[in-house]
């Protein structure tokens, strides 16, 4: 199968935690190559648009003061099956359900402050990676 992508953010929680360095590295031993990486912060504008998709869920108001209390880093990742692998890597949504060794069992808090996010299908990683990154940042 062709190489392909996934976009992931190190979400406020780890990076303010000093979490950063270690999540970064263990994505690349395993096995993920970084396009594009950045620390950037969102708007709260930018973090409705981001998350639009559960803008009627009751946890939406509380996912984006989190998700715009600090900075997060934003990378484009590729590697074959990359979605699936990287949702692999990264465990459940709830730490309290994610495998053991995953980034979330290692360093997520609970069901919101859960350290990464992945994309969760090519079509939307294509759509994440346009958002955070212009073509020429990609390489
Ligand atoms: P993901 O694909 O595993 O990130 O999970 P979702 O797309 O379902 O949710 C997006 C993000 O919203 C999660 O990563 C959490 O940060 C947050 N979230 C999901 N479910 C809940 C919830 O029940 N309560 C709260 N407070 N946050 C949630």
């Amino acid at each position: 199968m062709a190489s392909n992508i996934t976009l992931t953010m190190i979400k406020p929680d780890a990076v303010a935690a000093g979490n950063s360095g270690k999540i970064i590295d263990l994505i690349i031993q395993s096995g993920f190559k970084i396009q594009a990486m950045k620390l950037t912060r969102l708007s709260k504008e930018k973090a409705e648009e981001f998350y639009a998709v559960h803008k009627e869920r009751g946890f939406f108001g509380d996912l984006v003061k989190f998700m715009t209390e600090g900075p997060i880093v934003a990378a484009v990742l590729e590697k074959d099956n990359a979605v699936e692998d990287f949702r692999k890597l990264i465990g459940a949504t709830n730490p309290a359900n994610a495998a053991e060794g995953t980034i979330r069992k290692l360093y997520a808090t609970d069901i919101e402050r859960n350290a990464v996010h992945g994309s969760d299908s090519d079509e939307n990683a294509a759509i994440e990676a346009s958002f955070h990154f212009a073509g020429v940042e990609r390489f």
